[in-house]
């Protein structure tokens, strides 16, 4: 299973290259670097898994981030009104379109590659739409999918986009943004990671 010391952490240089598509149909090694990254976001939510394993919470990971330069993500998280789960294997995305309109997590956006004093506001497009190949983790069916997404999850997934392209969070950070409706959580605000 990864672990903290698993994760590149912000100065590696794989974490600044764009990723190359991953060649199709998926190999082996390819779904397993999925199960992996999915598992380690699984366990990330688990307060147990967390304390005996020093893990940090996420709801997010990109290949790059465990040192593999492939366009491939996974993404585990509620939306913001907490009723739907978007729990996502992401092969060789590309987002299609970005509203013009704007959104962002009030309590800031965060990444398990940079340091945690780090977190901080960040602008995204309030609503996208991607290309993408979905993997379903158990029996390993793909699908070609069109993806709408907007507010938090559609935060999340352009935070892990952004992963593919040798972009992090902390390229985009503003001390304040105004003018820009935040996502609004049901419950206590996540970060995305
Ligand atoms: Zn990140």
């Amino acid at each position: 299973m990864l672990l903290m010391k698993d994760i590149m952490q912000e100065g590696n240089p794989v974490l600044r290259k764009r990723a190359h598509e991953v060649k199709l149909p998926i190999a082996e090694e390819d779904y397993q670097s999925l199960r992996e990254m999915m598992n380690y976001i699984l366990n990330s939510q688990n307060d147990s898994m967390v304390e005996e394993y020093g893990l940090r919470p996420s709801v997010g990971l990109a290949a790059p981030q465990i040192g593999i330069s492939k366009k491939m993500f996974c993404m585990h998280t509620y939306d913001e009104s907490g009723e739907t789960l978007y729990s996502y294997a992401v092969v060789n995305p590309k987002i299609i379109s970005f509203s013009e309109e704007q959104t962002y997590i009030p309590s800031g956006e965060g990444c398990l590659s940079v340091d945690e004093e780090k977190n901080g506001l960040v602008s995204r497009a309030a609503r996208i739409k991607a290309k993408a190949i979905l993997v379903n983790l158990d029996t390993l069916e793909t699908s070609e999918v069109i993806l709408k997404l907007s507010g938090y999850v559609g935060i999340v997934f352009q935070h892990e986009y952004d992963h593919l392209h040798g972009i992090l969070f902390i390229d985009k950070k503003k001390e304040t943004i105004s003018g820009v409706k935040p996502v609004i959580f049901a419950e206590d605000e996540p970060t995305a990671e």
